[in-house]
């Protein structure tokens, strides 16, 4: 095979551009750093995206194609099952992979829940004996998260909630009426339900717009008021001119010296499909958690025949998703709404954050609770089964309602302007313990498109998942009581239907396979991401994570990922790299 090497050798060389490719980029160009970025997307630009059409302005009405799982005006380009990327599962257990390919990776489509982890989520084995602590704590991290409050944006209030810490928020938007009924059951049940805390701006900052309330984030945004890398942290690092990015590049593996050390990186460039090195001091590996893994697992050598990395024999263990399920409910006190607008932020207003820290639960850690409903632009499939409630819900004088059945014609128009905006749901986002059974691995009989060995997935939920999930449908089921709705969907599913729990990676949150702990005999990298074994090698994505707790990874991602590019500056000056 024929193999094109570059002959400049950059200062350092960066896989993957979604949150933590991304601000690796930025902060190592803004130091004056020779960056290049290998991204296996195309390029990516959200001033020429769907943010303003209409669903008839595809003949699809927006539904999803293979390219685009959940939807085509959806600004993410990727889903579970990528052509000719395959993963396996091994028998007996399940695992559902989520990955975007495109600059910008999942932060172009990503909800921008953004909250903090807590003092206690660091040191949860010392609160409650799962797990393991992390080497860090909450005053380690506390300063990045401030400065990306400051820097990227926030909405929120602080709460004083001692493990769902405050930050530096802009003001939150409204909540909706739906919103408002939910809030008040849940004060009279005494859970909270606060503002919600997403990375969306409702001021102007560092010449973005804030948002005008089109409710569309998912579809990214023409204004940049969300976040997303290639409208916040790209920009600035390529007006440097330190930063070069390379598209269409899959990276096959990090190459090593006789040493042992990184010295670049070797990829297919997907439009010619050949093959391609580029050389670098640093490597930087963001290529989501798994896909990392996958990359230092692949990368063997006489130095490193367990794979890259991987002395301890942990690349790959301890993966985690969060836990999740649904409940949603159908309130008769919200039909036959006048025509309003209820936009807003393309995401909930206010969520219900973890309450029971002091409460003696059936199962470990928590979750909080994300709120849907409203009447936000219908998108394809809306209101899907929707002649099943007709019927359901009379007038009690014998007419036309009582009847049931439709579901065309007059009748379902009259129906969508009765039930249109009165589904409310629930969606619990729980916390699992990081198991070593619960891993991936390089499946020794599957590889992809271009021959690059494939994952295969072992994971199991544990008991613990199912009794937390459990608690979650109860909750849900007494709320939508109690604010006077019918439960959709029938009975709540069995310990045998798993409670309704998600399969394992449907919340996309993985993270922890590459994790990081002093001791490298049980861990990949260090408190900065680096490599125990290999010290000019990085990790920036999830993978470093040595627990998730219930809240969305992703600040968080991004606060490590600045943290590591800061101690890779310092060390560069110091010449120690
Ligand atoms: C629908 C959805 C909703 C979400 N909502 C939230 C939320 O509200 N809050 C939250 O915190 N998180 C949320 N997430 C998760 C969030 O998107 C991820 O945590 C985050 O984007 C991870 O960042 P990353 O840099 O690790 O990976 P990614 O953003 O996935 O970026 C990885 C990049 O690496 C590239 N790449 C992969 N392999 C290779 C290779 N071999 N060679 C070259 N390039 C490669 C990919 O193309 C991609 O661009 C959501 C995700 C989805 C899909
Ligand atoms: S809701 Fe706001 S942040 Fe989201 S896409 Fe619309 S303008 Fe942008």
């Amino acid at each position: 095979m024929y193999i094109q090497q570059g002959t400049k050798e950059y200062d350092v060389a960066i896989v993957g551009s979604g949150a933590g490719g991304g601000m690796a980029a930025k902060v190592l160009a803004e130091s004056g750093a020779d960056v290049v970025m290998l991204e296996a997307g195309p390029w990516f630009d959200s001033e020429e995206f769907a943010m303003f059409k209409w669903p008839y302005e595809s003949p699809r009405r927006g539904a999803s194609i293979p390219e685009q799982e959940f939807g085509e005006f959806d600004a993410c380009y990727g889903g579970f099952n990528l052509e000719g990327e395959p993963y396996t599962t091994a028998p007996g257990t399940n695992f559902a992979w989520f990955r975007a390919r495109m600059l910008g990776g999942r932060t172009n489509h990503w909800g921008r829940i953004s909250l903090r982890f807590g003092p206690e989520d660091f040191k949860a084995r010392s609160v409650d004996g799962h797990g393991d602590d992390w080497p860090i704590s909450y005053e380690d991290i506390k300063p990045y998260y401030d400065r990306l409050d400051r820097e990227i944006g926030i909405f929120g209030t602080n709460e004083g909630i001692y493990n769902e810490p405050g930050g530096i928020f802009q003001p939150p938007p409204k909540p909706r009426c739906y919103e408002l009924k939910v809030k008040e059951a849940c004060d009279r049940m005494g859970i909270p339900c606060i503002p919600s805390r997403l990375s969306i701006l409702t001021k102007p900052l560092n010449g973005r717009a804030a948002c005008h309330y089109c409710s569309q984030c998912n579809r990214s945004c023409s204004t940049h008021s969300n976040f997303s890398t290639p409208s916040v942290l790209l920009p600035p690092a390529l007006e440097t001119g330190n930063l070069e990015i390379i598209n269409h590049a899959m990276v096959r593996e990090v190459l090593t010296d006789g040493n042992g050390r990184a010295t670049g990186l070797s990829y297919v460039h997907k439009p010619d499909k050949k093959e391609y090195q580029v050389k670098a001091r640093i490597v930087v590996l963001a290529a989501s958690a798994c896909e990392s893994a996958r990359l230092l697992l692949n990368s063997k050598s006489a130095q490193h025949p367990n794979g890259l990395a991987n002395s301890s024999d942990t690349v790959g263990k301890y993966l985690m998703d969060s836990t999740g399920t649904s409940v949603a409910g159908i309130f008769p006190q919200l039909f036959d709404m006048p025509a309003h607008n209820e936009d807003g932020v393309g995401g909930m207003h206010l969520y219900m954050p973890w309450w029971l820290q002091q409460a003696n639960t059936d199962f470990p850690r928590g979750y909080h609770t994300e709120i849907w409903g409203g009447r936000g632009m219908p998108s394809y499939g809306f209101m899907g089964g929707i002649q099943n409630y007709n019927g359901m819900f009379g007038d009690g004088d014998g007419g036309e309602r009582e009847k049931g059945g439709g579901g065309y014609g007059q009748q379902l128009k009259e129906d969508y302007r009765r039930f249109y905006g009165s589904v409310i749901g629930f969606s619990g986002r729980g916390e699992s313990i990081a198991y070593e059974d619960n891993y991936c691995e390089i499946d020794p009989d599957t590889v992809d498109q271009w021959g690059i060995p494939v994952l295969r997935f072992h994971y199991n939920w544990s008991e613990e998942e199912y009794k937390q999930v459990r608690h979650m449908q109860l909750t849900y089921r007494e709320l939508i009581e109690e604010m006077g709705g019918t439960i959709l969907g029938g009975d709540m599913p069995s310990r045998e239907q798993g409670y309704g729990i998600t399969a394992p990676g449907q919340i996309i949150h993985e993270v922890g396979v590459t994790r990081m702990g002093e001791d490298p005999s049980s861990s990949v990298v260090n408190e900065y991401g680096q490599a125990h074994d290999v010290d000019n090698l990085f990790v920036v994505d999830g993978g470093p994570f040595v627990s998730q707790p219930h809240k969305n990874p992703t600040w968080t991602i991004l606060a490590l990922s600045m943290r590591a590019s800061e101690y890779m500056v310092e060390q560069r000056n110091q010449g120690n790299l």
